[in-house]
């Protein structure tokens, strides 16, 4: 477990860190956060993390908790001082501490932010990839705003547990019409027979995922074709591969979809090779 937990100013053990009861966080979800992975001891993407952060804190008219400068020595001390090699550093910014109001406390009130981080073993990811995923499919029924990552994840944490009761890892969001939204935590990608990587477009209705978009950079540099467009789960099942992103995740073959095997059921080549390229066209901030 990790040592040290960053509470609004201060380094505490990790043990020892809390927050009030009435962070808004706590009470109406009223917040946001962003994750981002390190590997071999760089922060990867943080830049994209920190804009991304910075559109949901807009969204919600959040203002930033400390200067953007600071959060990025934040995150780099977080990882020194827990000895981070492999793992995730988890941001989370919130409206404030204020007596319980649905209406916006006073402007006076200054937001919360916690970072933490967490160690996690490659090898186990590796593992992961070399023999594939399941997930099952459920029914959409999130906010529209799901392009803000708010702490607001109900819906997620009650799909990715029936995913983990029915054996799998990961539950993709379906609209009524058929085609996939995007997983619990991660979002969601098919290879067409032809080669074509397929991915919902991030307009709206999905999270527009830092990993997404690297991958899409990375696709377009070996000249691998792209098509931001819907799927649909049945386009899923009978694709030559599937694949789920996501920081920590970074790129994951999906064998199964509602216990049916993807192609032969092993994972794809492509996925693997994507999976494979990633770290090379990711920016990376040394921790050190
Ligand atoms: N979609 C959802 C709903 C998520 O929660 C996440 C990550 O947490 C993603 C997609 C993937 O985003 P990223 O690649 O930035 O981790």
């Amino acid at each position: 477990m990790a040592r040290y937990a960053y509470v609004n100013g201060r380094y505490v053990r990790h043990t020892d860190a809390v927050v009030h009861i009435e962070d808004r966080g706590y009470q109406f979800a009223d917040g946001v956060y962003d994750v981002c992975e390190v590997a071999r001891g760089f922060i990867v993407d943080q830049t994209r993390h920190l804009d991304r952060l910075g559109r949901s804190l807009s969204e919600l008219r959040i203002d930033w908790p400390v200067h953007r400068n600071v959060l990025e020595l934040v995150l780099r001390e977080m990882v020194r001082r827990n000895r981070i090699t492999d793992g995730m550093i988890y941001i989370q910014v919130t409206r404030g501490v204020a007596p319980r109001d649905h209406v916006f406390p006073h402007p006076s009130t200054r937001p919360s932010l916690v970072v933490t981080v967490k160690r996690l073993d490659p090898a186990i990811g590796e593992e992961r990839a070399a023999e594939g995923i399941r997930v099952i499919t459920v029914p959409e029924n999130r906010w529209e705003r799901v392009d803000i990552k708010s702490t607001g994840l109900l819906p997620n944490v009650l799909a990715k547990q029936k995913a983990k009761e029915f054996g799998a890892s990961e539950a993709w969001f379906v609209d009524p019409d058929g085609t996939v939204k995007e997983g619990s935590s991660t979002n969601a990608w098919i290879v067409t027979w032809d080669g074509k990587l397929v991915t919902r477009p991030a307009d709206s209705g999905i999270l527009r995922g830092v990993t997404r978009t690297t991958l899409i950079e990375l696709a377009n540099k070996l000249g691998l074709e792209v098509e931001e467009r819907p799927f649909t789960v049945e386009e899923a099942k009978a694709a030559k591969e599937a694949f789920i992103t996501a920081a920590t995740t970074i790129v994951m073959p999906v064998v199964e979809i509602d216990d049916e095997p993807v192609a032969n059921g092993h994972p794809g080549t492509t996925a693997l090779a994507l999976r494979r390229e990633f770290f090379d066209i990711a920016e990376k901030v040394s921790a050190c």
